[in-house]
């Protein structure tokens, strides 16, 4: 048995060292963009952004084969950029797998892009074909980032962890935080226990799906797009205890409405965008944001086309703009989807473009502080708590 998986694991390896030419990181460059945008920023915004503590809620910086902590021109985060652009902390999301032809209408759950990235990456055998192992080993890589940085970079864990690292920040301290989400609850691989090992590896936050649907609930890019199952509210439930922060972004409008009559703790919409400013299949509508007032929860507004049609620091705006005239404006924040195969407007060495876009805006200091973090931090401090 055991040679028989080793034999097909040589046979997927060749195919996918073919698909991927040797070379992950071309693969990547692909993906990853940046219409190559400069966007002009004032004193006044650039002083503003300064003081700012800025969250962002998802970034897939962990699926790549590249090293947090080497500056590069690839994709969109590292620890230098995130550093330039004044990120107190970033949401590192773990994808496990996605499927063939990807789209943002239909997909079905049968094929997988993430096995020949995973091979082609040379990943360690046990996250070849193990959706739990692909999760435990990102904790690994972030980890391993923490343990050379010097103490410039921080996983968050902890109510605790995360006042310390606001604290450390507000005295000037060089730290920037790191939380562990998953992107898709499939790597439980259907066993509710396998929600404490990614506990003990340090996910915080739990996206339930993805791009089709599994067994804990239906997508909004799904082929049936149902509710939440029995094992996907079961999930839920155990996350809250936890201290592990749901997140909504991809789950279908009969999950999304399923979990917000369980819910007892805010969600997160962790990266998306509005039907009202950009009408695409992967936004919310008017009443999915007036739930999410009503759970308290909120909506990091992305900077890629699905999320916002153009990506540009002024649409990310007016989206962000129009959740405030819906939900008000404790309920949005920031959900770049950086290094998600996303094409943007501008990395995350340049915030500062969407500050000075939402003072164009009109916004007022106090306000944009609320959306740039301070939203985000009061809700990881109150959902990071454990029952
Ligand atoms: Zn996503």
């Amino acid at each position: 048995m055991k040679k028989l998986l080793w034999a097909s694991a040589a046979v997927i390896g060749v195919g996918a060292i073919g698909f991927f030419g040797f070379a992950p990181g071309i693969v990547e460059r692909g993906m990853n963009r940046w219409t190559g945008a400069v966007w002009p920023v004032s004193a006044e915004a650039s002083a503003v952004h300064g003081r700012l503590t800025v969250i962002d809620l998802h970034a897939d910086t962990l699926m790549w084969q590249r090293d947090l902590l080497s500056e590069t021109e690839q994709g969109h985060v590292d620890l230098k950029r995130l550093e330039t652009g004044n990120v107190a902390l970033q949401v590192f999301s773990s994808v496990t797998k996605t499927p063939r032809g990807q789209n943002y209408e239909a997909n079905g759950g049968d094929t997988d892009n993430i096995t020949p990235l995973v091979i082609g990456q040379m990943q360690p055998t046990r996250t070849w074909f193990s959706l739990l192992e692909r999760s435990l080993w990102h904790a690994q890589k972030l980890q391993d980032a923490e343990d050379r940085a010097q103490g410039l970079l921080r996983i968050i864990r902890t109510p605790g962890d995360l006042e310390k690292l606001l604290a450390d920040r507000a005295a000037k301290v060089p730290v920037t935080g790191a939380l562990l989400s998953t992107e898709g609850a499939q790597n439980l691989e259907g066993d509710i226990a396998n929600l404490g090992t990614l506990h003990e590896a340090g996910f915080r936050m739990i996206g339930l799906v993805h791009f089709f649907d599994n067994d804990v609930g239906g997508s909004m890019h799904g082929l049936k797009k149902g509710g939440l199952t029995a094992l996907g509210a079961q999930v839920v439930r155990e996350s809250e205890a936890r201290g592990m922060i749901i997140d909504l972004a991809h789950s279908s409008a009969a999950t999304y409405a399923d979990v917000m009559r369980i819910a007892t703790r805010p969600v997160v919409v962790s990266h998306g965008g509005v039907k009202a400013t950009c009408n695409t299949p992967r936004n919310l509508t008017d009443d999915q944001l007036r739930l999410l007032k009503a759970n308290g929860g909120m909506i990091g507004i992305g900077y890629w086309d699905a999320a916002v049609c153009e990506p540009t620091p002024q649409a990310t705006a007016r989206a962000i703009l129009h959740v405030i005239k819906v939900a008000g404006i404790d309920h949005v924040g920031l959900g770049s989807d950086y290094d998600g195969g996303t094409t943007v407007g501008f990395d995350t060495a340049h915030l500062d473009a969407l500050t000075q876009a939402l003072l164009a805006a009109g916004l007022s200091e106090a306000d944009i502080a609320k959306v740039m973090g301070g939203n985000a931090a009061r809700l990881l401090a109150a959902g990071l708590a454990p029952r």
